[in-house]
């Protein structure tokens, strides 16, 4: 079977230096054990998971130690045997820098297995017990942000889903960890593409490669031969064709809509390692408890890929890359592109870290000072999303946020080519980054502002609303009682024309009239002693207090 050319180019892209050699030399390591293990109870986008395990606890591999309850979550699992020795809040792998809930286990060194069975023919299993296979295994997507799997197979979609695309294309520099993958593993992501295709109903697969990686092309060629609904496509090399919508349209030519999903356009994407571990769930029975990450840079002198599990502290992966800590100046998490510096070594591996790169000044050199921009519009050139990344800076720059919105800065990926191409060494990303944020900012003061108005505008109208109720009360009190002292007067009339006795003073009617009589008195009297203090003519309210006073009189 002949590799299918990619019937679409790339818009915009960079070429960038490959530095993918160094790992590529040798299979995919195991990684010796840790003593230790962080697991973070949130290792991707969605809520954290709640520990179900207490410190004292041993557990085994696999066994599930967080539990979640929310939509878009996964469970987390224990990925060696041991006992847990504390649950608190540790450094985590994240941009934020933040620290995280974690469980920590210190491993037993029997790696020990909690009983768990597979499905072997998962061709007669129903969607959604593939589905909640897939939840509960706690697959979150191992290639970018990390969404969790079970979640997005879930989504409602307006649009079937035909076509699952097996996003293989790796453009970072440095990385090579779905790379190996494939070439060691490619008939779990052939399988694990089929169970995906199963549960969507999907036609056909297409796996994406970018054509730097002829070995992986050649094995996943092998895996899926006889397979007619698998279509294996190179595509040239640049950067960023491996992001989804890039990789969607390079491969389909269907264009993902500015703040839609691939899903819009009738295609499901997941990476490599997402689509292996989904294999390994459904056929094995198996959690999702470690990944394959690439260890390289010149401050190591194994660089290679190492399959770790899930809370191994980055600190004991470099060291069995024989890392030389002299030497490194900076350690990357992702490719130099689009990844960030870690800020210590103590940080757990998860579900997302797909490459650390242990860098030196040789590496990457301090870069030079950021200049005035030239407009020399090569920025532009090489956008993907056929931005303006100069306008998009001068606005962030100036915080003329409104316009950087309207020149569309919420579909910049980040992907860095401006950056990387721009002669002044201008930090675009960066600036970009710091727009987003006050956007973001902005908006939820304004939503918070908004919500605030609402709250008042609804409290007014409910203290009016009393306040006319209020009203009406008090006129209906004043209509019975004068609807009462009206019988009481016509009873009364009754009786001395027949000359009988008057109504007895307890009847109902009666006892109203007095009471009101009694109360119209007193509030006169009141309004009297107001109007002397003031000073008033009383002459009016002196009149009215006698006419009640008799009427007062009448009913005792
Ligand atoms: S590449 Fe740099 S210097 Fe050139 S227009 Fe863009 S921001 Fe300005
Ligand atoms: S970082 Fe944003 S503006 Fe720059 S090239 Fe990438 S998508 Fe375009």
């Amino acid at each position: 079977m002949t590799v299918q050319r990619a019937p679409y180019k790339l818009i915009g892209g960079v070429h960038v230096p490959e530095h993918k050699q160094s790992s590529t030399q040798s299979p995919i390591k195991p990684l010796a054990l840790a003593k230790r293990l962080i697991i973070p109870m949130l290792q991707h986008i969605g809520e954290e998971a709640k520990p179900i395990v207490k410190i004292g606890e041993h557990v085994l591999k696999g066994q599930k130690i967080g539990e979640v309850r929310a939509f878009v979550a996964t469970p987390v699992h224990a990925t060696t045997s041991g006992t847990v020795v504390d649950i608190g809040l540790y450094p985590v792998d994240h941009p934020s820098q933040l620290d995280a809930l974690c469980v920590v286990i210190e491993a037993d060194g029997k790696d020990e297995w909690a009983a768990h069975t597979g499905i072997k023919d998962y061709h007669l299993a129903e969607a959604q017990t593939l589905l909640a296979i897939i939840r509960e295994a706690g697959i979150a997507g191992m290639g970018g942000a990390g969404f969790p799997t079970g979640s997005k197979l879930q989504v409602k979609q307006q649009t079937p889903v035909d076509i699952v695309v097996i996003n293989a294309m790796e453009c970072e520099p440095y990385i090579t960890a779905d790379d190996l993958l494939m070439r060691e593993r490619a008939t779990e992501i052939v399988e694990g593409a089929n169970i995906v295709k199963q549960i969507l109903g999907a036609k056909k697969i297409i796996i994406g490669i970018e054509d730097n990686k002829p070995q992986a092309i050649n094995a996943m060629q092998q895996a899926s031969q006889s397979q007619a609904h698998i279509q294996v496509m190179s595509c040239q090399s640049k950067y960023p064709s491996g992001a989804a919508r890039q990789t969607v349209y390079i491969l389909t030519g269907r264009e993902t809509p500015a703040n839609g999903r691939t899903t819009d356009v009738g295609v499901f994407c997941l990476n490599v390692g997402t689509a292996a571990a989904i294999y390994r769930a459904v056929v094995h029975g198996e959690p999702s408890l470690s990944r394959i990450t690439t260890v390289t840079g010149l401050g190591v002198q194994q660089a290679a890929n190492y399959d770790v599990p899930f809370g191994t502290p980055i600190e004991h992966l470099l060291n069995q890359a024989q890392a030389q800590w002299s030497k490194i100046s900076r350690l990357i998490v992702g490719g130099p592109m689009m990844g960030y510096s870690l800020p210590q070594v103590q940080i757990p591996v998860v579900k997302t870290t797909n490459c650390i790169i242990a860098a030196t000044l040789e590496d990457f050199p301090p870069p030079p000072p950021e200049q005035a921009c030239i407009r020399c519009g090569d920025c532009a050139q090489v956008c993907p999303v056929q931005l303006l990344p100069q306008q998009l800076l001068w606005f962030s720059k100036s915080a003329e946020f409104d316009k950087a919105e309207q020149y569309h800065l919420d579909d910049c990926i980040e992907c860095g080519a401006c950056a990387y191409v721009c002669p002044s060494s201008i930090p675009l990303v960066q600036y970009y980054r710091y727009a987003k944020g006050e956007i973001a900012t902005q908006k939820q003061e304004a939503e918070k502002a908004e919500r605030a108005r609402l709250r008042f505008e609804a409290h007014t109208s409910r203290l009016a609303q009393e306040e006319a109720d209020k009203e009406a009360r008090r006129q209906a009190r004043e209509q019975a009682a004068a609807q009462a002292r009206e019988e009481a007067a016509q009873q009364a009339a009754l009786a001395s024309q027949q000359g009988a006795a008057p109504p007895a003073k307890d009847s109902k009617a009666l006892m109203i009239a007095a009471a009101t009589a009694r109360s119209n008195l007193k509030k006169a009297e009141k309004r009297l002693l107001a109007a002397q203090q003031a000073g008033e003519d009383t002459s009016a309210l002196l009149a009215e207090i006698e006419q009640l006073k008799a009427e007062v009189k009448k009913y005792e």
